[in-house]
């Protein structure tokens, strides 16, 4: 049985976006605005493609309908988690997500995410409110006051982001990350810094549901500890997320039903099991439940996701 499948992702464009990850990644596109690539998706509109073994050319949004076992017999009707690399070449909108039981009148999941920056630039990042009281911050929307109600933080390669549902967040311009998020693409918009369009328009608002869903959570930015082989970097009800430091070689038992990996630089070769594949910056891939044990071999940073 397979016991892993490599995926190819869809590139998605948006007005904030660029041709960074065609600068950065091993990847191909024509366009100048791509901003996402969804690189481990089951969701219906962007879907990955798997790209080895005998499911190769199937999408992961049917293989996980259809053959559950390879994830270890999943009881989550829909495929849990989504991967994406984000290139913002602009500020991306003030934004919040909703929880699950908001995400309940829309048919979907909740969104809780996380980054993991890449950039070695500078950038920044909106995170979080300045307010401790959901009323106060209220009010300063109310009187648009967007620089009382909004914490600015410096963001940087190794620099990682908890963003659970809730947290009022935006990607600013010079920012390429690695984001692992619930599946789900519910988005409101809170505040778009009252930019227009060529036409002069600017784009819809969603106030009052982003009012409703806002939450004044802690904030919690971290810096990775490059000395460590392996560090968890966020254990929250949906995901864990890890990062794994490769010089030689390492080792694992595959703990989890099933592992999303995200290969963020470098190159080396995965053994799982007795089979090897050589992998590079760029791949993405599931170790899948039938699986015992793998290792990394060469000069590696991978993310590790795994679905709770
Ligand atoms: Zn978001």
């Amino acid at each position: 049985m397979e016991k892993i499948l490599f995926l190819k992702g869809e590139f998605v464009e948006k007005i904030w976006g660029g041709d960074r990850l065609k600068k950065e990644f091993p990847y191909q596109f024509k366009s100048e605005n791509i901003g996402e690539y969804w690189a481990i998706s089951a969701m219906k509109d962007f879907p990955s493609k798997i790209l080895n073994g005998k499911y190769k050319g199937e999408s992961l949004d049917l293989l996980y309908q259809n053959h559950k076992d390879l994830f270890g017999d999943e009881k989550k009707e829909n495929f849990p988690l989504l991967i994406k690399l984000i290139d913002a070449n602009d500020d991306l909108s003030i934004q919040v997500h909703p929880d699950d039981e908001m995400a309940k009148n829309e048919n979907s999941y909740g969104k809780s995410e996380c980054w993991y920056i890449l950039n070695e630039n500078q950038a920044k990042i909106i995170y979080g409110l300045k307010t401790k009281g959901k009323k106060e911050a209220l009010d300063l929307i109310d009187k648009e006051k967007w620089d009382d109600l909004l914490k600015e933080e410096d963001s940087k390669k190794g620099d990682f982001f908890k963003v659970p549902a809730g947290m009022v967040h935006a990607i600013k311009k010079g920012s390429l990350i690695l984001e692992i998020q619930q599946a789900s693409d519910i988005t409101y918009r809170l505040y778009d810094y009252d930019r227009k369009d060529k036409n002069g328009n600017k784009r819809d608002l969603h106030l009052d549901r982003s009012k409703k869903a806002l939450k004044c959570l802690d904030t919690e930015k971290i810096h990775e500890n490059l000395g460590k082989n392996t560090e968890n970097l966020y254990d929250n009800e949906y995901f864990t997320v890890k990062k794994i430091n490769v010089e030689k070689e390492i080792s694992f038992e595959r703990k989890d039903p099933y592992i999303l990996e995200s290969v963020i630089k470098g190159e080396g070769e995965i053994i799982v099991d007795d089979e090897k594949y050589p992998i590079k910056k760029g791949d993405f891939f599931i170790i899948t439940n039938y699986c015992k044990s793998y290792s990394f071999k060469g000069n590696l940073e991978i993310v590790e996701s795994s679905s709770n």
